[in-house]
C-alpha cells in the first residue's frame, strides 16, 4: 500500500523514485509508455499485403536475410504509441516555454497553412524552374525583406540553422581573405567569453584559432581587451548582439570601427534579431555578416532538432563570396544561379544539396507579411517589454545578474539569492516542472554563476506572464523558507524523475537490442 500512496510528493526527504508510484505506471490519465520495440508486436504484422509477384530481386547479395526487426503493430497501436509519447513532452502550444537564447514562441497557424499550400509543399527541388516560379518568387521576396530589415546588400538563404549560418559566414570571410591573399596570416577569430557555444565551435571548425575576449562587469564586450587583441593576424570577430546576457552591446560602433581598422571582418550572431527587428539595422552598425535564425525571429517552429533556417546577410565586401544558389529575376522571370561560374565565379561553393528549407521560408515570409513593418517593430518592443516585466517582478526575490538598467529580450538571474538555502539552480528548475512550467535555460551563459536565463518572447500575454511569475515567486519564497525537500527530489509529478543526464550524454544507448532468445520475426 505504501508505494501506492506516494503519488506526488513523498514524505521522506530525498526519496527519489525511479518510476511513478501507481500500479500501472500511468498517472492522471497519462499512460506509461514503453519503447515501441518493447511492445508485444513481434511475429505479428499490422498490414495485410498480397505476396509480391516478382521473379527474384535485382539486389543480389544485398537482399536482406535476417528479419527486418520492426514490431508489427496495428494502426491504432502505432498511433497510440506516438500520441502517448507526445503527451509526455512540453510544447509551446501548452504553455510558456521560457528557454533563454532559444526563442520559443507561438507559431501562428496561418504560417502552417501557407507552408502546406501544394505549390510550396509538393514541389521537388529538381523541377524545371519554369514550373516553380511562385516558389522562387517567394524566396526572392523573403531575401528582399531580410536585406531591407537588416540594411545589408546580400543574403545567402540556404544555411539550415543558426550554427550552419555561422559556418556559411566564416567560410565567406575565409574566401574573402583568400581572395585578397591575407588568409595565411589571418588565422585568429576573436570571440567574447559570453558567446553562444556555437561561435567558437564554428571558428575552430573552419580552421581558425579561437581567442577569447574578456567581458566587462556590466556584461558587455571589454573594448580595451578587444583592441589589444586585434591585429593583422585576426580574420574576424564574432559578437552576439543583443548578447547572451540579454544586453545590447553599447559600444558596437566602436567595436566595428576597431575591427575594420585592423582589416578584420565583423561577424554578428543575429540569432536574437527578434529583440531588435524593426528598430536597428545591423548594416548601420558596420556588420559584415550575420545569420538570422528564421526559426527564432520569424517564428518557424523548432525544437527537438529542427528543421531550422539560418540565412546570412552579407556586406558589399563579402557578397561576391556568398555560396550558391541564389535567385535572380529578369524579364524571363525567376531563375537560380547554381554553378560557380559567371556571376557566381567567386562563390565559395555550396552549403547544401538544394535551395534550403522551403517550408521555413514560407512560414517566415508569412510571419513578416502578416505583421507588416509596424507589427515587426512591435515584436521587438513587446519581446523586450515582456522580459523587463519579468525582471522587474522577480528582482526583489531573485538576484538579477546585471541589475543596472533594462535588459533586452531575456532576463538573466544568477544564484546569489539561493546562497545558504541548499537549493541549486538545477533543483529550482526541476521544481518548476512540478508547477507545470518548462524550466528556463540553466547554467548559460557560463560567465554568470548558476545562471537562469528567461526569454518570455512577445507572444506571451500579461496573464500568462503573471501565472509564470506567481509560480516563480512562490517557489523562490519556499526555497528561502527552507523547504528544501520540495526541491531536492523534484520533479515529483513528471513521468520520470531525475535522470542521470551525464551518463546519458557520455554513454548514450542509441540502439535497442532484443532480449536473449526473443523472436523478432515480424513479417
Ligand atoms: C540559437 C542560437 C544559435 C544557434 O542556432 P541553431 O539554429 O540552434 O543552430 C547561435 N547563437 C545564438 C546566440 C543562439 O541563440
Amino acid at each position: 500500500m505504501s508505494t501506492m500512496n506516494t503519488v506526488g510528493r513523498p514524505t521522506t526527504p530525498n526519496a527519489v523514485q525511479s518510476k511513478p508510484a501507481t500500479l500501472t505506471g500511468g498517472r492522471g490519465l497519462l499512460q506509461n509508455e514503453h519503447l515501441i520495440f518493447e511492445s508485444d508486436g513481434w511475429g505479428k504484422t499490422g498490414v495485410d499485403l498480397p505476396e509480391p509477384k516478382t521473379d527474384g530481386s535485382d539486389l543480389g547479395d544485398l537482399v536482406r536475410k535476417d528479419p527486418i526487426g520492426l514490431p508489427g503493430l496495428s494502426e491504432p497501436e502505432a498511433m497510440r504509441h506516438y500520441v502517448r509519447l507526445s503527451q509526455k513532452n512540453h510544447a509551446i502550444d501548452l504553455a510558456i516555454y521560457p528557454l533563454g537564447s532559444c526563442t520559443m514562441k507561438h507559431n501562428p497557424r496561418l504560417n502552417e497553412k501557407m507552408a502546406r499550400l501544394p505549390g510550396f509543399a509538393d514541389i521537388h527541388p529538381l523541377q524545371p524552374t519554369s514550373t516553380v516560379q511562385g516558389a522562387l518568387e517567394l524566396m526572392d521576396t523573403l531575401a528582399h525583406w531580410l536585406k531591407t530589415l537588416t540594411g545589408m546588400p546580400a543574403v545567402a538563404l540556404s544555411p539550415k540553422a543558426g550554427a550552419h549560418g555561422e559556418l556559411c559566414g566564416l567560410m565567406t570571410i575565409r574566401a574573402a581573405h583568400e581572395a585578397s591573399g591575407q588568409h595565411e596570416k589571418r588565422r585568429k577569430v576573436l570571440v567574447p567569453t559570453s558567446a553562444h557555444g556555437t561561435n567558437p565551435a564554428t571558428a575552430a571548425f573552419v580552421g581558425y584559432t579561437v581567442v577569447e575576449v574578456a567581458q566587462t562587469e556590466d556584461g558587455r564586450v571589454d573594448v580595451a581587451d578587444l583592441a589589444a587583441k586585434l591585429g593583422d593576424d585576426v580574420a574576424a570577430i564574432m559578437v552576439t548582439n543583443p548578447n547572451t546576457c540579454g544586453l545590447f552591446e553599447r559600444d558596437i560602433l566602436e567595436i566595428s570601427r576597431l575591427t575594420h581598422e585592423a582589416g578584420a571582418y565583423f561577424y554578428c550572431d543575429g540569432a536574437n534579431f527578434n529583440a531588435i527587428v524593426g528598430r536597428v539595422r545591423p548594416g548601420d552598425l558596420g556588420v559584415d555578416a550575420m545569420h538570422i535564425n528564421l526559426h527564432k525571429t520569424f517564428s518557424t517552429p523548432h525544437g527537438g532538432g529542427g528543421p531550422g533556417a539560418g540565412p546570412v546577410v552579407l556586406s558589399e565586401a563579402l557578397a561576391p563570396f556568398a555560396p550558391a544558389p541564389w535567385v535572380v529575376h529578369d524579364a524571363d522571370g525567376y531563375r537560380l544561379i547554381e554553378r560557380e561560374e559567371d556571376e557566381a565565379a567567386q562563390a565559395f561553393g555550396r552549403l547544401c544539396a538544394f535551395q534550403g528549407q522551403m517550408g521555413m521560408y514560407t512560414r517566415a515570409l508569412s510571419y513578416m507579411m502578416s505583421h507588416g513593418s509596424d507589427g515587426l517593430r512591435q515584436v521587438a518592443e513587446d519581446a523586450v517589454l515582456n522580459a523587463n516585466y519579468i525582471k522587474a517582478r522577480l528582482s526583489d526575490l531573485m538576484s538579477p545578474a546585471f541589475p543596472d538598467g533594462p535588459c533586452m529580450h531575456e532576463a538573466l538571474f544568477d544564484d546569489e539569492w539561493l546562497k545558504g538555502t541548499d537549493v541549486t539552480t538545477l533543483d529550482f528548475a526541476k521544481a518548476m516542472i512540478d508547477e507545470g512550467f518548462h524550466p528556463m535555460t540553466m547554467y548559460f551563459p557560463l560567465v554568470v554563476h548558476g545562471a537562469m536565463l528567461i526569454e518570455p518572447t512577445e507572444t506571451e500575454s500579461k496573464q500568462e506572464l503573471d501565472r509564470f511569475i506567481e509560480a516563480m515567486r512562490a517557489l523562490a519564497t519556499a526555497a528561502k523558507a527552507g523547504d528544501v525537500d520540495r526541491f531536492k527530489g523534484a520533479p515529483f509529478h513528471a513521468p520520470l524523475r531525475r535522470l542521470d543526464e551525464t551518463r546519458a550524454a557520455r554513454s548514450p544507448v542509441l540502439r535497442w537490442t532484443a532480449p536473449e532468445g526473443s523472436n523478432i520475426a515480424a513479417e
